[in-house]
């Protein structure tokens, strides 16, 4: 069944939001979770369980968003949950080595195929932001390249062109980023080798590395065409530049190595996030030995981190990675968002709008265009009013999905069937609704 908006309160969550306003810039701690994008306020979360999430007026949604990536098992999994209390038990830093690290280092070893020594960070953004400097300190040189609509985190000398928040928001860039910062930063539309053949040209010598996310997943999905992550490795290895895969987003989602085992494309650094920490914050950056060899103290590139290695997220991590080797995961990961992916698209169809979708297993996009997507220019060409309400329809409807036309859903391990057909029911009738 289905529900109506007008039987939806959500009092508490507007006073919370009020209050959350008169303290903290727009009532948030990013950016992307303050509906700017698509109108109203949002819901506080009191709690999440498998694929549902309880707003703190005790309305239910089957949840899409999934921490933004991170909860591939779903909320509250028991064997996350018990880890993380067993570890909280024992302490909850040292700023000392302890065994949990290695043991996750092994798993990320083992799991992703171009990794031979991993440091562990606290986002996504640290992840990516050193790697750029170990890059940088490697090949001894300054410029990186990066794509339009790819989002990399925050940090300065990436916050260009950048997709998720910042294309949501309007903001391709940000006040405060000094021009100086981002003058190395080369950016290129995706999926186009032809730029990057001849940009790597015209700077020859003096490009240390091409960091991309292998499928865009932050301007919407936009999967990679077929030659173009080939396309880039060639062109690497043909001027010496260090190819960078950003699957903070991807690891351990699309495959159990992420992207570059699904097209067997092998990067020189690779960068982790989300899935990772089990819902914790955590993130690592990885790569080539003789590269990592360069951070310190094994090497002279500087990075370190008060609670990286936390024993927290070691434990969330490792409880998360675990569960991941379990037969099937990645199996049924497909066929419910098979499932779910059909069943848009009938509905879509069936209300006659327009919509160009993207799948990549459990990532998923619906963008609303007549066109075809394929970089940020075609992305950015979506009707995002129409977006607004279709969003605003399905949480009337009880399906949480992320705020924005340029986010993707996640489906879980935690989304059952029957779930997956209350989700197609509901944007039957919010597709129509957003047609209007
Ligand atoms: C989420 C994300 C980041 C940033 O990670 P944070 O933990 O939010 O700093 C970087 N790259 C990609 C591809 C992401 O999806």
């Amino acid at each position: 069944m289905t529900r109506q908006a007008t039987q939806l309160s959500t009092q508490k969550s507007t006073s919370a939001f009020q209050a959350a306003c008169r303290v903290m810039p727009g009532g948030v701690n990013s950016p992307v979770r303050a509906f700017q994008a698509v109108g109203g306020e949002p819901r506080f979360v009191a709690k999440g369980a498998g694929a549902v999430l309880t707003d703190i007026d005790g309305n239910d949604y089957i949840d899409y968003v999934g921490s933004w990536g991170p909860l591939i098992l779903g909320h509250t999994d028991e064997r996350v949950v018990a880890a993380i209390n067993k570890a909280a038990a024992r302490g909850a830093s040292f700023g000392a080595p302890t065994e949990q690290e290695t043991r996750l280092a092994e798993i990320v070893v083992a799991r992703v195929p171009s990794i031979e020594r991993v440091r562990f960070v606290n986002s996504g953004t640290e992840a990516t932001m050193s790697a750029v400097r170990v890059a940088r300190g490697f090949t001894g040189r300054d410029r990186i390249i990066k794509f339009e609509g790819c989002y990399h985190g925050h940090a300065d000398s990436l916050l260009v062109k950048a997709g998720s928040g910042a294309m949501t928001l309007g903001v391709p860039s940000s006040p405060g980023v000094p021009a100086g910062t981002t003058a190395d930063t080369l950016v290129l539309p995706y999926n186009d080798l032809a730029a990057v053949r001849q940009t790597l040209t015209q700077h020859a010598g003096r490009v240390a590395a091409i960091l991309v996310e292998p499928i865009a997943g932050n301007m919407g999905l936009v999967p990679p065409n077929d030659d173009y992550l080939p396309g880039l490795r060639t062109l690497c290895d043909e001027h010496d530049v260090l190819l960078i895969f950003d699957e903070v987003m991807t690891g351990f989602r699309v495959a159990p190595g992420g992207a570059q085992e699904l097209y067997h494309v092998r990067p020189d650094m690779t960068c982790l996030g989300k899935i990772l920490g089990g819902g914790l914050p955590m993130a690592a950056y990885g790569g080539r030995r003789d590269i990592m060899d360069c951070v310190a103290p094994a090497g002279p590139v500087y990075q370190a981190g008060t609670l990286s290695g936390n024993p927290l997220a070691m434990a969330a991590g490792i409880a998360t990675m675990q569960a991941l080797t379990e037969d099937g995961v990645y199996e049924q990961l497909e066929e419910r968002s098979a499932q779910l992916a059909a069943g848009l698209a009938g509905a879509a169809a069936q209300a006659g709008v327009a919509v160009y979708q993207t799948r990549v297993g459990s990532m998923l996009c619906m963008f609303f265009t007549d066109g075809s997507v394929h970089d940020f220019a075609t992305a950015s060409a979506c009707d995002t009013e129409r977006f607004g309400r279709y969003f605003h329809a399905m949480l009337d409807r009880g399906i949480y999905l992320a705020p924005s036309q340029f986010e993707c859903m996640f489906v879980s391990l935690a989304h059952s069937a029957e779930q997956i057909d209350t989700t197609i029911a509901a944007a039957a009738e919010a597709l129509r609704e957003a047609a209007q």
